[in-house]
């Protein structure tokens, strides 16, 4: 590309061959602006034919069509079935079901049968409750999940249920706290006391007034007296940055060693006095001996035993868990050319629907029901 510019820049005989050159460009931009102007005029021709044909069609067409009207109300459902599906496909010809000749028609029926079954399982579960001094039932044999009479569930989709077995409880010590109905406190593992969070056991505290440097500035060496108005701006403008500077100490105490840049040592600006708060920067602790009494058990060192609730003993029983759950079996009887995903989808008339616990008879259809839809409805339930 950089050479093609050299070329025209740089050649001596640029002038001549430029000439030529550009004689060359008209004669094949002539070239091009024939061929599309051909092409384009056999568009348009081509174009024009289409819709002249189309124009014809549509004269046709115009033979103003009448609505036909429906003898009966099978003919009327498949006219209205047309138009449900033309008015939502069709931009012309929206209405086809009420303009369009029906030739022949035939009706097919097709059963679903639909077996909903409730299975339901059984558990044992052992359970242990805090003894609370209750005499148990008379004991009674434990025997297997299935043969206890159980109260009827109701409805397919029953909800998970526990049932006590009565005469079954058994009395033991509690292994949470040793049978003693008291566990140590966790909070001060058993000592009553915690070490102090104020001091960390050190008795002592930094001073906040001087924040532990045992010295703050001397005001009364400063001559100047200060006007009123500016000595209450200096004292909002230090509170805030005293606040500013004790976050900085949190932060610092807690072991992250980051500069305090709203602390400046006093000594740095002038003179200053011992601390009248402190002695050497710190002040004693309101705890005296670096320990507080530990919140949770108050010095007690045992907290009751949340497993027995303080009696020593559990109580263990056991209880049947019922869960229940649904499997739905679905079959389609009847010869149809609609695949079954669609049949599925559709709507259709409910003939018979019963919720039973007992045996079906293959022999007795219930009323509406066809003989052999019924059969294979037993044969499902049967076969569940
Ligand atoms: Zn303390
Ligand atoms: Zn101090
Ligand atoms: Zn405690
Ligand atoms: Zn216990």
């Amino acid at each position: 590309m950089g050479d093609e510019y050299g070329q025209y820049g740089h050649d001596p005989n640029a002038a001549n061959n430029g000439q030529s050159d550009s004689n060359n460009i008209d004669k094949r931009i002539e070239d091009i602006k024939r061929v599309v102007t051909k092409g384009a005029s056999e568009a348009t021709q081509r174009l024009k034919r289409v819709a002249d044909k189309a124009g014809d069609y549509w004269q046709q067409a115009q033979t103003a069509p009448t609505p036909r009207r429906a003898d009966d109300v099978e003919e009327q459902r498949i006219r209205q079935l047309a138009n449900l599906w033309s008015n939502e496909n069709w931009r012309v010809a929206r209405e086809l079901g009420t303009y369009m000749d029906l030739i022949s028609w035939g009706s097919d029926e097709v059963w679903e049968i639909s077996l909903e079954t409730r299975w339901e399982t059984r558990s044992m579960e052992i359970v242990s409750e805090p003894y609370t001094g209750r005499t148990t039932a008379t004991p009674k044999p434990l025997l297997p999940v299935w043969d206890y009479e159980l109260p009827p569930v109701v409805g397919l989709k029953a909800p998970m249920t526990r049932t006590r077995l009565e005469g079954l409880d058994e009395i033991v010590s509690c292994s949470a706290c040793n049978g003693t109905g008291h566990a140590l406190c966790s909070n001060c593992t058993g000592r009553g006391w915690v070490v102090c969070p104020d001091c960390k056991g050190r008795t002592k505290k930094r001073c906040a007034t001087c924040r532990g440097r045992g010295y703050v500035a001397d005001w009364s060496t400063t001559k100047e007296k200060k006007p009123f108005f500016r000595k209450q701006a200096e004292n909002v403008v230090g509170s805030v940055g005293g606040k500013v500077a004790d976050v900085f100490d949190g932060i610092r105490q807690q072991g992250v060693p980051i500069p305090n840049p709203m602390d400046t040592d006093p000594a740095s600006k002038g003179p200053t006095i011992p601390c009248p708060d402190c002695v050497k920067g710190e002040v004693d602790c309101t705890c005296g001996n670096g320990k507080r009494v530990c919140e949770v058990c108050q010095g007690a060192r045992t907290i009751p035993c949340v497993t027995c609730g303080r009696t020593g003993k559990i109580v263990r029983h056991r209880e049947i868990v019922r869960r229940f759950d649904l499997r739905t079996q679905t079959r389609i009887i009847g010869e149809t050319p609609i695949p079954v995903q669609q049949l599925v989808k559709a709507n259709g008339d409910l003939i018979y629907n019963a919720e039973i616990n007992e045996t079906l008879y293959p022999e007795a259809p219930p009323e509406g029901v066809p003989m052999d839809v019924w059969r294979a409805t037993v044969d499902m339930a049967q076969s569940e």
